[in-house]
Formats: C-alpha cells, structure tokens, sequence
C-alpha cells in the first residue's frame, strides 16, 4: 500500500473539519426525510456522513450542478442613440477546491464517462473542466450491495479505483484511508495518523475481498452489436417499456446521463444564462421548433436511453460502457423498469420477450 492514515469512527467528524477549512467537503448524510433519504451535502461542524448504505442521490451535482449560472450578462442602450446596445459579459467565478468524501467506486467511475463527453472532446466544457481540476474523490470501497447492483456486470465492481484520489476501507474501529495518487497522499497528513501494520493487514483483507466479490449477473458490456440488431423490432421496444410513465427519475439519479438544456432568464437588461439538468426521457427534449419530434414515443425514448448506455457509446468510445450499474435506476422507477433485464433481452429470441 502507498500512503495510509486511520482515523477512527469518533475522529471522523474533526477530520471533516479539518479538511472543510481548505475545501467544500461534500458527505453523504441522512435527510430525514423518506422522499429524500440519503443525499450528498456540504459538510457542516459537526454532520458525521453516514456511510452504511448507497446515497440515493449521487454526487454528480458537485461537478455538474442540477442548475448553475454559465455567465451573467447586462444590455446597455447609448443613451444618444437608443438604437445601439452593447452586451456586457460576466467572468465565471473561480470555484472553491473540494472533495467528495464517502461516494461508492459505481459512482466516480461515473465521470469518467463525463470526462469523454466533457473534457475530451473536440470542444472542452470550461465549467466542468474547472471542478474536476478541482475535486478530489475519496472513495469508499463498497461492501453493502443491494439486489439492484450491477457494477460487476459493467465492468466495474465493489474495489474499483478508477477515478478515485483517496481510499477509504472500513476496518475495525474506523477507517483505514489510502493515497491512490500524489494529490491525495498530500491530504493524508490532515485526516489522521500513519495506519499501523496491523491496521495496514486489516485493510489489505477487506479490499482482496470485496475485490473478489461479484455484483450482479452476466456481462453486459458485448451489447452493441444485439442493440443495432433490435433496434427496429419496434414490438420488444414497445413491451419492455410500456409501463413507463416518462418521468425522467432514472436519468436525474443516473452517474452517466448529463443531458441538459441552456435557458437565458432576465430581468429588465440584466440577466444569466443557465444551464440546467434536462431528461431524454421527457417528450419535450428532442421537440423541434418546427413542431416535429423525431423520438415522439416513450419506447423510442427509452430505446434512446439503452442504446446510449450500451451501443452508441461503447461504439465510440473504446468499448466504454455508459453505465456504472449502480442501481439507482431500477431503485427509483416507480413502475420498476429494469434496465439489466431489457439489456439481457437483446439476445433472446423475439418471440421470448416477456414484459418487465
Ligand atoms: S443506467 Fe441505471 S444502473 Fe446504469 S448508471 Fe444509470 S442509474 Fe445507474
Ligand atoms: S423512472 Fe421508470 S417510469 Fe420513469 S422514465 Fe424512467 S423507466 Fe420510465
């Protein structure tokens, strides 16, 4: 292992604090609230994160803001000749360093899906660019998977490091927290003491275990080729979603999707330009102003939605499968589509189709 420190359970909140003066520190932490549940907030003295169960909200809305401000804008009118206007344009801010400190492997390896859409494009996002540059990813090694998991089935798993910094694995008493890179070795120091052999063993069994642990059935990253081949079997499409209500929950609760729309509101001449979450699950997204709509049903909606994850992306991007397997999807579907079983049904024959 490279660098550790161990912090112990009653530690954990002044390690919080300790960090919290250089940086946001993003936590899970329990709402209270059943609609809610658990939910990624700014650490506050005092809030231990609670990190027993899978937050039912993710953290991408630390790099990707469910609405953030892309400039602010002001019209100003020659007070000669009240014809010419010149648009005066606002700076972004800077944003604040930070660190998520307690999300799942399912979850950061989320943005690296982001990072080809975002960062490695041809046209770099310069808002994402700058919170990604600036956030640091404490990952914990994930050891209560529930029956909606899948991350195994997606090329991930429990003891995926991929996108992480820092490394929390649960031992007794507390938590041992390992250095991944140099950024994260540099914030050892504040979290806590050097981990001892015995702590170090500790950690080293946990993570070969959870590393050996499967979550979920079957591979389903060999999907593209079965998606193009069903994609016009219009039946399946239509029976494997015809319960869905279009609600858009799987896409806001989803590490992957980052559909969006870009909205100006104003007040007399001043005004801000907004970017906000959107869904390819609502009608309105694909609408034209023309009136036409070339996805204007829900299965071609949904259609959209798997061929996205498991075609059109792994197509373009090296084999890269657009979903984390987290789960949430099939957790939040309140007439409980399940994306694995529609993925798995690609294959089957078309008359072996069965409603989900
Ligand atoms: S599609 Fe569902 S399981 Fe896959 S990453 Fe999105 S929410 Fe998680
Ligand atoms: S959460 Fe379920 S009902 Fe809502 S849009 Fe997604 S699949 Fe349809």
């Amino acid at each position: 292992m490279s660098g550790t420190a161990y912090i112990t359970h009653n530690e954990l909140t002044s390690a919080l604090e300790r960090l919290s003066k250089e940086m946001d520190v993003w936590i899970p932490v329990e709402t209270g609230d059943k609609k809610w549940g658990i939910q990624f907030s700014k650490y506050q003295p005092g809030k231990a994160p609670l990190l027993e169960r899978q937050s039912t909200t993710l953290p991408k809305k630390v790099l990707f803001p469910q609405v953030e401000t892309l400039l602010r804008f002001c019209y100003q009118k020659d007070v000669e000749d009240r014809s010419r206007v010149t648009i005066d344009l606002k700076d972004l801010e800077d944003m604040a360093p930070a660190m998520v400190f307690g999300a799942r492997p399912c979850d950061v390896r989320g943005f690296l899906t982001f990072d080809q859409v975002f960062l490695n494009g041809l046209h770099k996002d310069p808002y994402y660019a700058q919170r990604r540059e600036k956030t640091l990813f404490a990952t914990l090694v994930c050891e209560t998977p529930d029956s909606a998991c899948f991350c195994s089935s997606v090329g991930s798993g429990p003891a995926d490091q991929a996108g992480s910094d820092l490394w929390i694995i649960p031992i007794e008493g507390g938590y041992l927290i390992e250095s991944l890179n140099e950024r994260g070795e540099k914030l050892l120091p504040k979290m806590g003491k050097e981990a001892t052999q015995d702590q170090i063993e500790s950690a080293q069994r946990f993570q070969e275990k959870a590393a050996n642990e499967r979550v979920g059935e079957g591979d389903l990253t060999r999907y593209v080729r079965a998606f193009e081949e069903r994609f016009s079997d219009k039946a399946y499409w239509r029976d494997m979603v015809s319960k869905c209500i279009s609600c858009g929950i799987c896409t806001y609760v989803c590490p992957t999707c980052y559909c969006f729309t870009i909205t100006d509101e104003m007040k007399e001449l001043e005004g801000e330009r907004l970017r906000s979450w959107d869904s390819c699950m609502f009608h309105q997204y694909t609408q034209e102003a023309s009136g036409h709509n070339p996805r204007p049903t829900k299965f071609e909606r949904y259609r959209n939605r798997v061929g996205h994850k498991f075609s059109y992306f792994p197509d373009k991007y090296n084999g890269m499968i657009s979903c984390c397997g987290c789960g949430r999807c099939i957790r939040s579907c309140p007439v409980s589509v399940d994306i694995r079983q529609i993925v798995r049904q690609l294959k089957e024959e078309a008359g072996d189709c069965v409603s989900t």
